[in-house]
């Protein structure tokens, strides 16, 4: 799709399947499970997306999916089919790694950050995208070389620990390329960033996982999963006027990978797909 000077590919890196009771919080089932089906291990499948952004100068790649360096044992309980990987995801929209000047990630959870590394030489991790800088809130690069006991389970620091050279650290909001930012959110963590794309007047928006999908839309529906969730209603609450007043281009982390519009329709907020997907 063509979005101003920028050409814009939405696309999934494979699924994953999560906890359903993580990813809705205070909604009870009974209620949620009529949104997305659980599985008989009580897992909903959602896909991991990644939003390419280039123009003539830049390849930029948010997101990198769950990549293949889990373990059996990570990839059963989570659902994960290593060959979904980006590199190949690239490959078919005939992208090699060495292009890509730009990895951003929403923050460092494994199903975001996987695919940032893969293994080279001794099974090492090194960086998966050779020529690329590595655009990190800092305050997600801290809490996830040291986590805590609520968040630990989503971060392997071979997602990350492998970047410190490659990396650049912003705090809060940042233009990455003229007409590009990312913008820091508490609520999922302390700090995951979501992406604005501007361009003639227009603006794309890429969540992040404090909305991750079309049915976190209502403002209770926020995950057991977030280490802040007052500051996620918080959050939701300034932006979704927004996107509804100045009809954002919005995409989301864990949905079908489809661009839509935000409206409001008797008081609450839904999702409008394009009809036509670019
Ligand atoms: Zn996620």
């Amino acid at each position: 799709m063509r979005f101003g000077r920028f050409e814009v590919h939405l696309f999934s890196a494979g699924v994953f399947k999560q906890d359903g009771g993580l990813m809705f919080g205070v909604v009870p089932k009974v209620v949620w499970e009529r949104a997305l089906k659980p599985d008989d291990r009580n897992r909903v499948t959602v896909p991991m997306n990644c939003l390419l952004v280039r123009d003539d100068r830049n390849v930029v790649l948010l997101e990198t999916g769950a990549g293949d360096k889990l373990e059996a044992k990570w990839l059963d309980v989570w659902g994960i089919d290593p060959r979904e990987h980006v590199l190949h995801k690239l490959k078919d929209r005939g992208i090699d790694a060495d292009e890509v000047t730009i990895v951003l990630n929403t923050h460092l959870h494994f199903d975001h950050a996987g695919g940032n590394t893969v293994r080279g030489e001794r099974g090492r991790p090194q960086p998966a995208f050779p020529r690329a800088r590595y655009v990190i809130q800092r305050v997600e690069w801290e809490d996830a070389l040291h986590p805590h006991e609520r968040s630990r389970a989503s971060y392997f620091a071979d997602d990350f620990a492998p970047l410190e050279r490659a990396a650049e650290f912003v705090d809060g909001e940042a233009e990455i390329l003229p007409g590009l930012r990312v913008v820091r959110v508490k609520g999922h963590t302390r700090a995951t960033q979501y992406l604005l794309l501007r361009q003639d007047g227009r603006t794309l928006f890429f969540s992040c996982d404090f909305m991750m999908s079309r049915h976190h839309l209502p403002l209770p529906w926020i995950p057991a999963l977030d280490l802040y969730p007052m500051d996620t209603l918080a959050a939701k609450k300034e932006l979704l006027p927004r996107a509804v007043a100045e009809e954002w281009l919005v995409a989301f982390t864990h949905d079908l990978p489809r661009f839509g519009h935000v409206r409001e329709r008797d008081g609450k907020y839904v999702f409008e797909e394009l009809a036509a997907q670019p």
